[in-house]
């Protein structure tokens, strides 16, 4: 098979518990792109938040992929071995003047919030007010934060392959955003930025709960002058009561002994009609055509 030596994906599971339908959904859908590319597909373990991980979710998750067909053309990359780079690319930052330690307690800034929010009950966005952009008031520094741009410079704009075209404005909507923690790990923003770009990505899909974070990724991008990646957000699963499929909210493992079974459900709720029965090969070649047809890929 010709390989697309340009395409590089990756599915990057947070090992917070087993595989479920939610999950299952962004496996699949960014298999299927770098199928129908017929390009490289990465796995990355999202282990960077020590404390929401749980021991032997990685190996389960890997092991299930692996059952379900899904096998990563390259050895999966893990964050928590990762802590040099992030540290790297947060100098570069630090040196470019555009980190700044932050004093303020969650607390505080939601008090602050609602301070400036009084009276303008409809005016409800939760954006960082910028306390600690000129000083830390004589308060010990506890997360650092990376500036955002003001005004126009603020606005982001991208063309999502599946949702269409996006816009942000990072000063009202966010605010200068977190990159190191209180409790010293790195946050998610900078590690998947600095990941993506090391293993060289240039699409990422993932589910539509991230579309939020893109202007941030595409800023820091920007920031460290590393290439900016295709997206793609496929719809995220959700419970009967309409939140997002996740461990928290009763997602439960799925069956490995009936892999085609669970796959099947994922293609569906990704428009894709499958048959539950016949071979995962079958499975896979029909859905990445279908998938290819409608991305034109
Ligand atoms: N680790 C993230 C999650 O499991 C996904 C990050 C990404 O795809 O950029 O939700």
């Amino acid at each position: 098979m010709n390989t697309n030596r340009a395409y590089r994906g990756r599915f990057a599971p947070s090992p917070t518990g087993p595989l479920h339908l939610g999950s299952l959904v962004s496996a699949l859908a960014s298999f299927l792109d770098a199928r129908a590319h017929r390009g490289t597909w990465l796995v990355r373990i999202e282990d960077v938040d020590g404390p929401r991980t749980v021991p032997g979710a990685a190996e389960g998750i890997l092991d299930t992929l692996r059952k379900f067909g899904m096998q990563p053309d390259e050895e999966p990359i893990w964050q928590s071995q990762r802590e040099g780079a992030y540290q790297r690319a947060f100098d570069l930052l630090l040196s470019a003047g555009r980190v700044y330690p932050c004093g303020c307690t969650r607390r505080e800034i939601a008090d602050s919030l609602a301070r400036s929010h009084a009276g303008h009950a409809r005016h409800t966005t939760l954006a960082y007010p910028g306390t600690c952009r000129d000083g830390l008031h004589g308060r010990p520094p506890r997360a650092w934060r990376v500036r955002v741009p003001d005004g126009d410079a603020a606005v982001f704009t991208f063309e999502d392959r599946w949702q269409g075209k996006q816009t942000q404005d990072l000063a009202t909507d966010v605010g200068d955003f977190v990159l190191k923690r209180a409790d010293g790990e790195w946050a998610y923003q900078l590690a998947v930025v600095v990941d993506d770009a090391d293993c060289g990505i240039t699409h990422i899909v993932r589910g539509e709960d991230l579309l939020d974070s893109t202007a941030r990724q595409i800023y820091l991008q920007q920031c460290l002058r590393v290439p900016t990646p295709a997206y793609l957000h496929v719809p995220v699963v959700e419970n009967e009561h309409g939140e997002k499929l996740s461990k928290q909210t009763g997602a439960t493992a799925l069956d490995t002994a009936h892999p085609l079974a669970a796959l099947t459900l994922a293609a569906k709720h990704l428009g894709l009609e499958t048959s539950c029965v016949g071979s995962l090969e079958t499975f896979f070649s029909d859905a990445t055509m279908q998938w290819a047809r409608r991305f034109g890929t």
